[in-house]
Parts: C-alpha cells; structure tokens; sequence
C-alpha cells in the first residue's frame, strides 16, 4: 500500500482499489471501474472516469489522489521511426522509453511471433515493441553500457513503470490487445534488482493494460536469485539473460556482477528455469571488438550453453562517450553467428534502432543527464 502515500492510483491492483473504494464508502464494483479507467482507457485524471459519481470523483481529488500518469518531457524521433522518450516524474526525476514500431526488441525465433500472420497490421507497423525502463540509473556498472555511468538514483514504482507505457501509448495512439504491443525490459536499470515493483508491473500491464505476458521480456544481468523467483511467478513474462561473454575472465572484466554469480551459477540457474510449451530462453550477447568477438569465443559460448533450450541474440556494441570498446566489422558479427548456427544454436544479429538519436541499446542516459543538469 506503499503507493497509497504517495496518493497515486496508478500502480494498484484491483485487491487495493477495493479497499480504497470502501474506505470512501463505495460499492466494491467501482474498483472495478477505476481499474478499467486507470489501466484500459489510461485516464488522465480520475475525473474523466465517466462510470464513476461525481461526488466520488470529487473525494478522490479532495483527499489528494492523482492518476500518477507520467509527464512526456521530450521525444526524439530516428529516422528508422524509433521514438525515445524522455519520461518526468513528479520528483523531477527521469527515465527513457523507446518506442520501436517495427520491433527488434529480439524477438525473432522466441516463438512470440506465432500467429503473426492472422493478426490484422495496423497502418505503419504490427508489431511494435516497447522499452522500458525499470530504475532510475543502474548499479550493476556494466562497462559497454552508458546507463552504468549514471550511477543507481532510485527504484521505481509499478505505477511509474506502468506510466511509462501508458504515456507511450497514449502518445501513439495505440490499444492493446486489438493492437499488437510488444514490452520489452531492457531500458535502464536492472529489473531484477527492483523485482518486486517489476513483478507487480508485469501483472498490471497484463490483467489492466491488456498486453499478454507471453508478449513481454525480461532481460537481467544475471541476478541468479531473482532467476529462480521469476519461474515460479504464476504469471511472468519471457527470460533474457545478458551473457556478453563465453568465459569468467572477459566476463567479470566487462560485467563485474560476475563475482558476485560466475557463469556456472548463471548457467545451471538457465538450466533449471522452468520453460513453459514452445517457449526458448534468450541469451543476449554484445559484441565487442576483439574482446569477446573472436572464432574461439563463439565456439566457447556454444558449449557452454549446449543443450539449453535458448536462441541467441547478438548484438554489436553501440558506442558511446566514455565507452573503450569497439564495435566489430560485420564480418566478424556473421563469423560469430555462423559458428553458433553450425553448433546448432539459433543466432540471431539484432539490428540496432534508433541509433542517431542515441536510442539504441545501452545508449540510454544522455538526456537523462542533460535534463538532471539544467
Ligand atoms: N539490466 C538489464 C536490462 C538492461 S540492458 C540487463 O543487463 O539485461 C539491455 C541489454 O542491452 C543487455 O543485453 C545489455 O547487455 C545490452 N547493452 C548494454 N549496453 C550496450 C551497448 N552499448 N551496446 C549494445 N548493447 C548493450
């Protein structure tokens, strides 16, 4: 009930609503009706639920409950169509969301695609992705990624994750579940290291918003715990595990999270996760330069993770100020994945998007620091 405090509506579930409804003296079917306001429609402002009595309405602006709909501070728009969007919360912190109206938030081979061909395509994209972030910064200090360099600032809330893709798509235009939405959480922050506000996200994006678990993925640095915890969530979206690399060395070097869970804990947590029917696990692996790029690395990688039910996604480094690492030649990119293919692992290369407006993977922060700076 900790939102509760804070007075925003956004981020409870139809089991707090109806307390608040009764605490106001209302029948408990109005929960109902402020869920579907809140998550379905994504109101601005109670007021516009029209289900709801006036008076109602009024108590609730009276006793100071806000939607919490995040404030969209800025957009940037690529031109591959990517959207990146500079999302303000109240406390003048801020986070980026990616809009991605063609996808590539990796979801080639993972099975989400089934089914693609019968749904109707909206005019400009069917299968758009969403990023979204989980923190406010990241304290995991991966060292490719720009994020890490903010440093950990805070948690968000489910309300405030849920926000973001409220704005985003009230911003397009966009209703799941007619239209097809895709979430991926791959924006900034570690979502296993806010699990709880994460979780509680998954299942209002879910059961209020209308986008199905089995079109959301979550992607961690390897937090082992929280890996064993998201296979037994009754309703969870995909795994993607960030690998990044084929050995403990390179590993630790390049994501010092590894000291803390090495490969072997992160593999055999891989190895026990409880895949549902037809589902795959994604190892997502960035390419670095003669760092972890090399014939031997792949040929590593397949052994390690041989027997996995899993696809690998590559992706090649997308640089950034600060950042010692190189992308390597696309050469380089197709000799990694034709090893991984030839071992029998579905490999797939990820086509960045957004890239000239530094929206692309691990690129998220900069405006996030301009606008903390200003
Ligand atoms: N903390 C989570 C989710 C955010 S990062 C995680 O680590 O998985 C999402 C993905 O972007 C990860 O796979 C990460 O390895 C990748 N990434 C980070 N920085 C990158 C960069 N500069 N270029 C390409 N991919 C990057």
């Amino acid at each position: 009930m900790n939102q509760i405090a804070h007075n925003s509506l956004l981020g409870l579930h139809l089991a707090e609503l109806t307390l608040l409804v009764e605490e106001f003296g209302q029948p408990s079917y109005r929960a109902r009706q402020l869920f579907e306001g809140l998550y379905c429609q994504r109101v601005e402002t109670a007021e516009q639920i029209s289900t709801l009595p006036q008076d109602f309405r009024r108590g609730l602006a009276e006793r100071g409950f806000t939607v919490g709909l995040p404030r969209i501070e800025k957009r940037f728009v690529s031109s591959d169509g990517t959207v990146r969007y500079l999302v303000a919360y109240p406390d003048g912190q801020s986070v980026e969301t990616v809009w991605m109206p063609q996808g590539d938030g990796g979801e080639a081979g993972d099975g989400s695609d089934a089914g693609n061909q019968i749904e109707a395509a909206a005019p400009g994209w069917d299968r758009a992705t969403i990023c979204v972030s989980s923190q406010v910064g990241c304290a995991v200090d991966c060292q490719f990624c720009l994020t890490a360099q903010l440093g950990i600032k805070r948690n968000l809330t489910a309300g405030e994750i849920v926000g973001q893709v409220s704005a985003v798509l009230n911003d397009q235009g966009v209703s799941p579940p007619h239209q097809r939405v895709n979430l991926v959480f791959m924006g900034m922050g570690e979502p296993f290291l806010n699990y709880e506000n994460f979780i509680k996200a998954v299942c209002l994006l879910a059961e209020g918003v209308g986008i199905p678990e089995s079109r959301m993925t979550v992607s961690t640095a390897g937090i082992v715990p929280r890996i064993y915890d998201l296979g037994a969530e009754p309703l969870r979206p995909k795994l993607a595990i960030s690998l990044n690399a084929s050995n403990d060395a390179t590993r630790t070097r390049l994501m010092p999270i590894n000291k803390k869970w090495n490969l072997e804990k992160l593999i055999a947590a891989a190895r026990d996760f409880p895949l549902r029917n037809r589902e795959k696990l994604t190892f997502e692996y960035v390419l670095l330069d003669q760092v972890n790029d090399s014939a031997d690395n792949a040929r590593e990688l397949a052994e390690l993770i041989r027997g996995v039910r899993a696809k690998v996604n590559l992706i090649a480094l997308n640089p950034g100020p600060g950042i010692e690492f190189h992308t390597p030649a696309q050469t380089r990119v197709l000799q990694f994945q034709n090893i991984l293919m030839a071992a029998g692992i579905p490999a797939f290369i990820r086509r960045p998007r957004g890239r000239d407006i530094y929206a692309a993977c691990g690129q998220l922060k900069r405006t996030l620091e301009l606008a903390t700076a200003s």
